[in-house]
């Protein structure tokens, strides 16, 4: 593949839009049609997200092979790799509630019911989390915000990289 550099216009002509954003802005929901507002809610567990193409970019470059939303899995994770027991979700952290993040600030408008949608996505998150580490297999989260802030490819490699090769049963790539 031409131009494998590390800049973010590389990676914005690499990757394919994907269509539906996880950088919706929820605070637009208010002005748009339920319909519409339908389609954008369905988006929560969209495939091929932008941040999870970047991940998997990454660790397709840096060796690793793996399969893709394993629904027989807990909370059908993202990545999966099998020879070494370790599954990887990618979360935006708006949808995912991501703790402490700027990024997950809930809108003023209809809190009640953005609090209930978000806390049942947190909950089956959690849930998911449990059950993987309980069949003896190794979680990473990553998160969105460190996509945003991490541009470097072979840095975000590395990290894979590591955590893959030995990290902890769980683990979170984040910057808060
Ligand atoms: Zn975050």
């Amino acid at each position: 593949m031409a131009g494998t550099g590390d800049s973010d216009d590389t990676w914005s002509r690499l990757l394919p839009d994907a269509g539906l954003h996880v950088n919706f802005n929820p605070y637009m929901s208010d002005i748009v049609s339920p319909a519409k507002r339908s389609a954008m809610m369905s988006g929560i567990r969209a495939k091929d997200t932008k941040p999870e193409l970047r991940v998997r970019k990454a660790l397709f470059a840096a060796g690793f092979r793996y399969r893709l939303h394993i629904k027989k899995m807990p909370g059908c994770p993202d990545i999966v790799l099998s020879k070494y027991r370790a599954a990887i979700f990618v979360h935006g952290c708006f949808w995912h509630q991501h703790a402490g993040c700027k990024l997950s600030k809930i809108p003023a408008s209809r809190v009640e019911f953005w609090k209930a949608k978000l806390e049942g996505n947190s909950a089956r998150d959690s849930r998911a989390v449990r059950d993987i580490l309980s069949l003896g297999w190794r979680v990473l989260i990553v998160w969105e915000c460190h996509l945003r802030a991490q541009r470097d490819m072979s840095t975000l490699q590395k990290e894979l990289s590591e955590w893959i090769n030995g990290g902890p049963e769980f683990s979170q790539l984040e910057s808060t």
